[in-house]
C-alpha cells in the first residue's frame, strides 16, 4: 500500500482513526479480550469523532466521507482490536447503510442520525439456528408486521437499539426495523466465542414483536444480499487490519529476539516469512481498496467484494498463524497479542458469507448458467 494513492481527506481520516486506535484501543485490547468486555465508551468516543457514521452524508448526521475512507477506518480499528472493528462494521455497513439505501425519507430522518452520531448502535439479524448460508430457509415469520421467531449470533445483539431483521412475509422474506424494547423482543443469550471477545454476539427472540417494514414487501432477500455485498468489503478490511497487526508484532520481535548470537531476523527463514507476509497483505489491501472504490462510484462490486473477502480472510488466517511461529513459544502465550490475532482472524472466513460462498459468487459470475446446480 502506498499512502500516496490516497487523497488528502482519505489520509486525514485514516490518521485520525490510527491515532485513536493506537492511544485508546490497542493498549486495552488484551484486557477486553481476557475479560470479554464490550468497550462501550470507545463507541461513544468514536461517535464524537464522527467515526460511527463515517460514510453517512453530513445531512443525516454522519461525517460525509467516501466509502474508501470508511474502509481505512475499519482497517485501523481492527488492527488494534478486531472486536471493535466488527462492532463498527456491522453497525455501519449492515445496520445504518441499508436504512439509508432502502428507507423512506421519513425513516431515514428518524432512524439514521442517532446511529450515525454514535448515540445508538445498529445490528443485522438474518441468521437463525437452522439457516446461515441458506438464508432463504429462515423460519421467523411476519404477520401484519408482527415478527415471531428467533435469530442467532447477531453482532451487537446485546447493545443495539435498531435491528434490521428479516422474516417470511408470508412466504418471501421482507426486511423490518425492530427497536430494542419493543413488545415481545428479548435478547436470550450472549455467545461464547473463540475470539472477538470484545464484541457482542447474541441470540434474539421475537414474540409478535412489531416491526416497521423497510423497502418493498417480499424484497428482503434483495436487501440482505446487497447489504452483504458492501459489508464484505468491510470484513476484508477487518482481515487486512488483523494481518497487519500480526506483521507488526512479528517484525518487531524478529529485530529483538536473539538466537545463536544474532537477531532471528538475520535468518533467511524468518526474512522470507516476513517478506511473503507483507506482500500478501498488500495484495489483500489492494483488492479491498479496489472493491471499495467500485462501490463508492456506484459500479457493480459483488464479485470484487467477494474476491477481497475471500483473499484477505485467507491471508489473515494463514499469516496470523505464521506470526505465532516467528515468536516461537512466546507467540503461543498471552504475553504477546499474536495468539489473539490468530483467534480473531478465523471468523473472517465465516461471517458475512463463508469462503465457500464467496467462491460460489465468483464462480457463478464466471460460469453463468453452467455453475447452477440442477
Ligand atoms: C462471531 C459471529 C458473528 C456473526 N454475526 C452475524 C450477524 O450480525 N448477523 C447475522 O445475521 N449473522 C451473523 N453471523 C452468522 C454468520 O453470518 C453465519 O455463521 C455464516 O453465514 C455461515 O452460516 P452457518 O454458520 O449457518 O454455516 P452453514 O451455512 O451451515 O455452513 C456450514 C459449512 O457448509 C458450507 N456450505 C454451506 N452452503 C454451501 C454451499 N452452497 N456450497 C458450498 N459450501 C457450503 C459452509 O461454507 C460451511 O463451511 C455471525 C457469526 C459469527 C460466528
Amino acid at each position: 500500500m502506498s499512502l500516496h494513492e490516497l487523497s488528502d481527506e482519505q489520509r486525514e481520516i485514516r490518521d485520525l482513526a490510527k491515532r485513536f486506535a493506537d492511544d485508546e484501543i490497542a493498549p486495552y485490547a488484551s484486557a477486553w479480550d481476557r475479560e470479554h468486555r464490550f468497550p462501550k465508551p470507545v463507541f461513544e468516543a468514536l461517535g464524537e469523532l464522527g467515526l460511527m457514521g463515517a460514510c453517512v452524508p453530513e445531512q443525516h448526521g454522519g461525517a460525509g466521507v467516501d466509502f474508501l475512507s470508511y474502509i481505512l477506518v475499519l482497517e485501523e480499528l481492527s488492527r488494534a482490536d478486531a472486536g471493535v472493528g466488527v462492532t463498527v462494521a456491522v453497525h455501519t455497513s449492515a445496520g445504518t447503510l441499508p436504512i439509508l439505501a432502502h428507507g423512506t425519507p421519513e425513516q431515514i430522518d428518524r432512524l439514521v442520525p442517532p446511529l450515525a452520531q454514535g448515540h445508538e448502535l445498529a445490528a443485522f439479524a438474518l441468521t437463525e439456528s437452522g439457516s446461515g448460508s441458506d438464508a432463504g430457509a429462515m423460519r421467523t415469520r411476519a404477520t401484519e408486521n408482527k415478527l415471531s421467531g428467533t435469530k442467532q449470533w447477531i453482532t451487537n445483539g446485546s447493545h443495539a437499539h435498531t435491528f434490521l431483521a428479516f422474516a417470511l412475509d408470508p412466504d418471501k422474506p421482507s426486511a423490518f426495523v425492530v427497536r430494542r424494547g419493543a413488545p415481545g423482543f428479548s435478547v436470550t443469550r450472549e455467545e461464547e466465542k473463540l475470539g472477538l471477545n470484545s464484541s457482542s454476539t447474541a441470540d434474539l427472540a421475537f414474540d409478535e414483536t412489531p416491526g416497521e417494514p423497510l423497502g418493498p414487501r417480499g424484497g428482503g432477500m434483495r436487501i440482505a444480499l446487497s447489504t452483504l455485498d458492501g459489508g464484505r468489503i468491510g470484513i476484508a478490511a477487518q482481515a487486512v487490519g488483523i494481518a497487519q497487526a500480526a506483521l507488526e508484532v512479528a517484525t518487531a520481535y524478529a529485530k529483538e529476539r536473539h538466537a545463536f548470537g544474532r537477531p532471528i531476523g538475520g535468518f533467511g527463514a524468518i526474512q522470507q516469512k516476513l517478506a511473503d507476509m507483507q506482500t500478501e497483505i498488500e495484495a489483500a489491501r489492494a483488492l479491498t481498496w479496489r472493491a471499495a472504490r467500485l462501490k463508492q462510484h456506484g459500479h457493480p462490486h459483488t464479485v470484487e467484494g467477494a474476491q477481497a473477502k475471500l483473499y484477505a480472510s485467507r491471508v489473515a488466517r494463514h499469516w496470523t498463524g505464521e506470526a505465532i511461529q516467528v515468536l516461537g513459544g512466546y507467540g503461543y502465550t498471552k504475553e504477546f497479542p499474536a495468539e489473539r490475532y490468530y483467534r480473531d482472524a478465523k471468523v473472517t472466513e465465516i461471517y458475512e458469507g463463508t469462503s465457500e460462498i464467496q467462491r460460489l459468487v465468483i464462480a457463478r459470475a464466471l460460469l453463468g448458467e453452467a455453475a447452477r446446480e440442477s
